[in-house]
């Protein structure tokens, strides 16, 4: 019933990124997804009498009423999310399988250049932790693989800092696919662009099935885009506001924090020590020993 539900969800947030405002559903269809959605939900209200909406039929979609200045529809660019299927076997048959599936997206190629690749995640399938970033930049496109320019050396090294080594924990991303900027024929592209929702709900069939491989004790969502793919798009409007609290995605903790790259854009001790108070909340949940040491980098000047 999860993966239903969380299809219905990406569907519906896939036609919502593609402009579409209302979808008509039988009032049959709606009383079987709430008592679906509340079956889910802990109960902290005394029970309500349900009340079936009157039916509505039609399944198809309910055109908005015309109108003299019809605001231009964005039209989805992208096909509906690939379902993915793993098959039965350990580890790393079902994440070479899934590997194979993604380098082989011929709608995933279609958005590499020549020459550069698709990204899957990378490290240890039995990992804790589970690092998630938003998409791969030059480097990572180059090189097939994620946080390998700057931002990825710097996050090697906070890895290292909290004791071990990047090989010992899983890192990916949202995407995999650098998203393009209009760059002319044959020029390398420059800068980066943040994933659309659209390319972003394409894309998340493919993390949590990464997810269902490794089956991390928790994850950390490096970065608004991460943390808004993961949360939801509308989940929170600044970083700042939920920074540094658990959250959850399917059930496993989730630990919101920034990017290293904004790291690398304001380098002081005060923004180490933010990101790094983070990474201490989840030494503790993973139940890693911290020395005296780690608990106090970065705090002077
Ligand atoms: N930034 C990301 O979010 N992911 C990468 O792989 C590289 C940079």
């Amino acid at each position: 019933m999860r993966a239903t539900l969380n299809a219905i969800a990406d569907e519906l947030r896939r036609l919502k990124a593609g402009g579409v405002k209302d979808v008509v559903v039988s009032g049959e269809t709606m009383v079987a997804l709430r008592n679906a959605v509340e079956a889910r939900t802990p109960k902290t209200q005394p029970e309500q009498p349900q009340v079936a909406p009157a039916p509505v039929v039609y399944s198809q979609l309910r055109q908005p009423a015309a109108r003299h200045t019809a605001p231009k529809k964005a039209e989805p660019k992208l096909p509906p999310p690939p379902a993915v299927t793993l098959p039965e076997g350990d580890k790393k048959t079902r994440w070479d399988a899934l590997l194979n599936m993604v380098t082989t997206n011929p709608v995933c190629l279609e958005r590499v250049r020549p020459g550069k690749k698709v990204v899957l995640g990378v490290g240890n399938l039995d990992a804790k932790i589970f690092f998630c970033g938003e998409a791969p930049g030059a480097e990572e496109e180059t090189k097939g693989e994620p946080f390998v320019g700057p931002a990825g050396q710097l996050l090697t090294k906070m890895i290292q800092a909290m004791g071990v080594k990047r090989e010992d924990v899983y890192i990916g991303n949202i995407m995999n696919w650098r998203p393009d900027l209009p760059t002319p024929p044959g020029r390398e592209q420059i800068g980066n662009r943040p994933p659309t929702e659209e390319e972003m709900l394409y894309c998340m069939p493919y993390l949590r099935a990464q997810l269902e491989v490794v089956n991390p004790e928790l994850i950390v969502a490096l970065g608004a885009t991460a943390a808004k793919a993961l949360l939801g798009f509308d989940s929170f409007t600044t970083l700042g506001s939920i920074r540094g609290q658990w959250k959850e995605f399917e059930g496993k903790p989730l630990m919101v924090t920034y990017h290293p790259s904004f790291i690398l854009r304001t380098p002081t001790n005060r923004t180490k020590r933010t990101v790094w108070e983070d990474f201490l909340k989840v030494m503790e949940k993973a139940n890693m020993p911290i020395t005296d040491k780690q608990r106090g980098y970065f705090l002077g000047k």
